[in-house]
């Protein structure tokens, strides 16, 4: 839960959502995904860290881009990974 540290989460406006209900990168290997969350940085959707290659949170830590949405359907929340931080919307 947030610790009220993060300074991502508060300026993110607009929220973006999934273009596509996949992960990029799972498909592109053939593996599959548990639960989906997009970038909100740049938009891609990747799998969560219960889904076995963790490709959102390897693309936060390799691009840094901190803040993920959840792409599951009915989920409204946002997630900082730097700050291990959490906010519904
Ligand atoms: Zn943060
Ligand atoms: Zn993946
Ligand atoms: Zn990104």
């Amino acid at each position: 839960m947030s610790d009220g540290t993060c300074a991502h989460l508060g300026v993110i406006k607009t929220v973006k959502h999934a273009q596509r209900r996949e992960c990029a990168e799972c498909v592109k290997m053939k593996a599959q995904w548990v639960h989906l969350r997009t970038c909100q940085e740049c938009g891609t959707t990747l799998c969560c860290d219960s889904s076995p290659n963790r490709h959102a949170s390897k693309h936060a830590r390799s691009s840094g881009h901190p803040v993920v949405a959840s792409a599951e359907p009915g989920e409204r929340w946002l997630y900082c990974y730097p700050d291990d931080g959490y906010a519904e919307y």
